[in-house]
């Protein structure tokens, strides 16, 4: 049976103490997360250590970041290294964000590259794929996400994809409000795990969980994560609001 995992993305927002606070207030919450379930916050870099120290003594809980950089160390000006992750107990990190593709470049071969190397030293990556409405409306969206998920996971064994987690957040319901329809969203997580199962086999494709992100709220979470192949949610702004982020985790 695949876990259910509701992530939070804070982005850019939150000092330490908003950090300190929300966490706090989640407390309660996260204390009562069950088996086979996973709860996920992904802080800026400067409140991973708080979050972790916050969250330590919960079993079903952990902290990524939100990115990380797929080289070990070096002259890597403002990048960050797994194994400096690692330190502050962090245990995966979001891997390839639409806002990192679209602000920062990167590209499907970034995202290998850092699956590749997150890998290596135990974190556990969160490939985010995903269309924009041309895409979309254009009829390009499942050729450009099977190439997005191809390429990002290009050398990888099935066992290795079967220890990833595919989100896919289509980029007109990033922060814009706008929710997929709970078909448009279970569709593609189907179309996703299709296109891994022809690629490894359908044990890895069924092994492998996938989230729904973009405008996730208490008010949709339940309706979405009952879709068949949608094994959990990934959150930007409502995760940043202890009731909303409650409820979700409820639902
Ligand atoms: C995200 O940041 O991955 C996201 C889905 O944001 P929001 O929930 O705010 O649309």
């Amino acid at each position: 049976m695949r876990q259910t995992i509701i992530a939070g993305n804070w982005k850019m927002h939150n000092d330490r103490a908003a950090a300190k606070e929300l966490v706090s207030g989640l407390q309660d919450v996260l204390a009562q997360v069950g088996d086979n379930r996973e709860v996920i916050l992904c802080p800026p870099y400067t409140d991973l250590e708080t979050a972790t120290t916050l969250i330590s003594k919960l079993a079903h809980v952990s902290v990524y970041a939100q990115n990380m950089f797929y080289e070990e160390k070096g002259a890597f000006t403002g990048e960050i290294a797994p194994s400096m992750l690692r330190e502050l107990g962090v245990k995966g990190s979001i891997i390839g964000h639409s806002e990192r593709r679209g602000y920062f470049g990167e590209t499907n071969l970034d995202t290998n590259k850092k699956i590749k190397t997150a890998l290596g030293h135990k974190l556990r990556p969160i490939l985010c794929v995903g269309e924009n409405e041309d895409q979309r409306v254009n009829g390009v969206m499942k050729p450009w996400i099977q190439m997005q998920i191809l390429e990002g996971l290009q050398g990888l064994s099935g066992e290795d994809v079967a220890s990833i987690v595919i989100a896919y957040e289509p980029l007109w319901a990033i922060g814009t409000g706008r929710t997929a329809t709970v078909e448009q969203a279970q569709e593609v997580c189907q179309y996703i795990r299709q296109v891994l199962a022809d690629a490894y086999s359908k044990e890895i494709a069924d092994k492998t969980p996938i989230l729904y992100g973009g405008s996730v709220k208490a008010a949709n979470a339940k309706d979405i994560l009952q879709q068949a192949d949608i094994d959990g949610v990934l959150v930007g702004g409502a995760s940043l609001k202890v009731d909303e982020f409650s409820q979700i985790i409820k639902a």
